[in-house]
């Protein structure tokens, strides 16, 4: 995979308690907040990959078998265990039981488990919550590990889109990328997807070392061709201690380049806007209907729960985690404990902050009416200011009483977070 679908909220934390008081704490704390009407999304994490790719830091290990019933044939009784140590957390509580609007197994490489695990999984979610008819539901595939059966066995068990590992269609890319499939195998795949009624995703990495921009024209090319209905391009990013970090450390490929990645995101833009895609989150374009709603959850702060080793959900204005190494995330399962780390618990200024940090991401804007109503007349005047001069200085438009950031704003959006932030910060708002 190529987004780590997890947030890292800035919120404080209770200190470390005995499990099963956190998870009472936690439960009393989340009831008396839930809005039920709020969408319920669920993500899982499958922690498990052929091999590491060289750029990878994600939560995810190539033994197929890490103790503890943390393996992958294990992997499915295990979530099952979750989801019923979930309900039951929930029905404790009074938290009411809600339908599920969308799900999206990421990883690692959910497609290494057995098709049947993952439908599996998918039943056990429908007898426990329910899933909201039409609902989106999404597995990340590596095209290395999908066939025209096991995609036949996804789409009758009810899944609606798989999103394809591309990353890039140049032989000489991959390789720097350290990924083992080819573009015969991504077409392969996207086309039983299509042929099997799914939807799909492409997504692609630019700004890899040497990369040329003919050779990522090559990729936009290939991917457009797949007449695929949704492309995220993600610029690459190298962690020091990956193994692409310490080639990069040891000048045996040059490093990422910060204007190298901008130029190849504005390319990407003018190219998908030319064949009909429109961008509607920074790192996301898509045919018009076809963005991925469970992506737009993320960014308009939805609750979701998150199921799988490290995987991160968000109910009302708190964060909380799963353990991250799957054998301690099995042994409290095995001890019927919710494998949970400690809850974070965002005060109103963080949960504004991550309002913000969100929404800005979007192509419809984040509304004003999110932001004002919890702000100070000092604190709105600061930030009325602020956006004045970020439109002066061609970084978002005010439109509709939405702050939508321009193609200069999309490549700047830590700027435009930065700026907003501190206009409303209280140290900048004293009256004189
Ligand atoms: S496929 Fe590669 S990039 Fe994706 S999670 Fe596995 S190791 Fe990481």
């Amino acid at each position: 995979m190529t987004v780590d679908h997890s947030f890292r909220p800035t919120g404080s934390t209770f200190s470390r308690e005995d499990p099963l008081t956190l998870q009472h704490a936690y439960g009393n704390y989340v009831a008396h907040r839930i809005n039920p009407l709020t969408p319920l999304e669920l993500y899982i994490h499958v922690p498990f990959c052929l091999r590491r790719c060289g750029y990878c830091d994600f939560n995810t290990y190539t033994a197929t078998d890490l103790g503890h019933g943390a393996s992958r044939s294990q992997f499915a009784h295990m979530i099952e265990q979750e989801i019923h140590l979930l309900d039951d957390w929930q029905e404790q509580h009074g938290i009411p039981r809600r339908p599920i609007s969308t799900i999206f197994f990421g990883g690692g490489t959910p497609t290494l488990l057995p098709a049947e695990d993952l439908v599996h999984i998918l039943t056990c979610i429908r007898r426990t919550w329910g899933i909201l008819p039409h609902a989106e539901i999404t597995t990340e595939a590596n095209p290395d590990t999908v066939n025209e059966r096991s995609i036949e066995t996804l789409a009758n068990g009810g899944f609606t889109r798989i999103s394809f590992g591309m990353q890039s269609a140049v032989p000489r890319i991959l390789n720097i990328l350290d990924r083992t499939h080819d573009q015969q195998n991504v077409i392969r795949g996207v086309r039983a997807a299509q042929e099997n009624g799914l939807r799909t995703s492409i997504d692609l990495i630019y700004g890899t070392p040497t990369e040329t921009m003919e050779e990522w024209k090559q990729s936009l090319t290939a991917a457009v061709d797949l007449h695929t209905t949704h492309i995220s391009c993600y610029a690459l990013t190298v962690a020091p201690h990956t193994k692409m970090g310490r080639i990069i450390r040891d000048h045996r490929i040059p490093p990422v380049n910060d204007d190298d990645e901008a130029e190849k995101y504005e390319f990407a833009d003018q190219f998908l806007t030319n064949h009909q895609f429109t961008w509607y989150e920074i790192s996301n374009w898509s045919i018009h209907g076809e963005e991925s709603q469970h992506n737009l959850g993320y960014w308009k702060n939805v609750d979701w729960f998150g199921l799988g080793p490290g995987a991160h959900a968000h109910l009302t204005t708190t964060h909380i985690h799963d353990e991250l190494h799957p054998r301690i995330w099995a042994d409290k399962l095995n001890a019927h404990l919710l494998p949970w780390v400690e809850p974070e618990y965002l005060t109103a200024e963080e949960n504004l902050e991550e309002t913000i940090l969100l929404g800005i991401r979007l192509r419809e804007g984040l509304p004003l009416s999110q932001i004002i109503p919890s702000l100070t007349s000092t604190q709105t005047n600061h930030l009325t200011h602020e956006i004045h001069q970020l439109e002066h200085d061609q970084l978002l438009t005010l439109t509709h009483q939405h702050l939508i950031p321009t193609l200069k704003g999309r490549l700047l959006n830590d700027l435009i977070i930065n700026r907003l932030l501190e206009s409303i910060t209280p140290q900048n708002n004293h009256t004189t």
